[in-house]
């Protein structure tokens, strides 16, 4: 999933989330035990980021648009 798109996109399953963390995308909390995502930039991987799923997803069609292949 991440090589196209120059970041590496890895999933964060609730018994693995154990801390709070804030969200580039709505800057909110994502809680303790919420699957989310972290994002790596290939390029900078100090940068990466721990995003909602949800947020995520929209964050990748506003930077991707049409080059991101939909169902
Ligand atoms: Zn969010």
């Amino acid at each position: 999933m991440g090589d196209l798109l120059g970041v590496t996109v890895s999933p964060v399953q609730p018994y693995a989330a154990r801390k709070d963390y804030i969200c580039p995308g709505c800057e909110m909390t994502i809680p303790p035990g919420t699957f989310h995502v972290v994002v790596v930039p290939d390029e900078e991987p100090d940068l990466r980021r721990h995003w909602h799923h949800g947020c995520w997803h929209k964050e990748m069609r506003r930077r991707f648009g049409s080059r991101t292949p939909r169902p």
